[in-house]
């Protein structure tokens, strides 16, 4: 039974994720404007990321970690926060002029809602740029204050 319990819990302990420093980083500078990020699979299926405007819970699907683009993911995220500061608490754009990748364009492309198109344009613009990191980390503190 101990034995048990010691295998499984070591199991759980090995699969833990390694989280990078940026990941780690703008978790914190998320929790500290009242977002709420849990690391469970999103309730939208097969979405790597999700957040929901009305309580500013994010979900990060553990999968990301093996995948390893969970600071990718965040940062994602961490622009739709933004626009939900934009928009104090109503999700807005923020015109922002950088374009995403053409590789991108799929993954916007595919929401019919023209809103969350351009919500989602701006998010994979950011995501897709060489700094997206300090980027993120700027709108971050441009809009929620
Ligand atoms: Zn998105």
């Amino acid at each position: 039974m101990i034995q048990t319990f010691l295998l499984t819990s070591s199991l759980l302990i090995s699969q833990l994720p390694t989280l990078e420093p940026k990941f780690i980083n703008l978790k914190n500078q998320l929790e500290n404007q009242g977002f709420q990020i849990i690391i469970e699979l999103p309730p939208k299926r097969g979405a790597y990321g999700l957040l929901r405007e009305a309580d500013k819970k994010i979900w990060i699907n553990p999968v990301v970690f093996e995948l390893h683009i969970s600071t990718q993911t965040l940062i994602h995220e961490a622009v739709h926060a933004a626009q939900v500061c934009a928009g104090k608490g109503k999700i807005k754009t923020l015109g922002l002029s950088i374009q995403p990748s053409n590789y991108a364009r799929p993954f916007f492309m595919r929401y019919t809602d023209v809103h969350r198109q351009d919500l989602e344009r701006e998010a994979y613009a950011v995501q897709t740029q060489p700094n997206s990191y300090e980027l993120a980390v700027s709108l971050l503190k441009k809009y929620c204050k």
